[in-house]
């Protein structure tokens, strides 16, 4: 996935847009009900947030800094595939292994 946007400054419009593509895969990989993690510069991924609350924050104070593999979400993530199911249960256990 193409992350040159995430250096771009925030009111540009491939970096608005790049946030909306993030916040659709974060939804579709790891999200827990109708929240994910907030992987912005206050959050650090320590909170739960609906999207529209991830989208003010990412427009606002910005991914936290070096956040561009996003394992919170679930990228890339063969390690998770092997499990053959849906990071559920995600973060918790998983996330002590990485
Ligand atoms: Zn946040």
């Amino acid at each position: 996935m193409d992350k040159r946007w995430m250096d771009l400054p925030r009111h540009t419009s491939e970096y608005i847009q790049g946030v909306n593509e993030f916040i659709q895969y974060a939804f579709t990989h790891s999200a827990k009900e109708n929240t994910i993690l907030c992987p912005c510069k206050k959050c650090v991924n320590g909170c739960w947030k609906e999207a529209s609350e991830i989208y003010v924050h990412l427009i606002c104070d910005g991914f936290l800094d070096g956040y561009k593999t996003w394992i919170f979400h679930v990228e890339a993530s063969s390690s998770f595939a092997q499990y053959g199911e849906a990071p559920a249960s995600f973060p918790e256990q998983t996330l002590m292994r990485l």
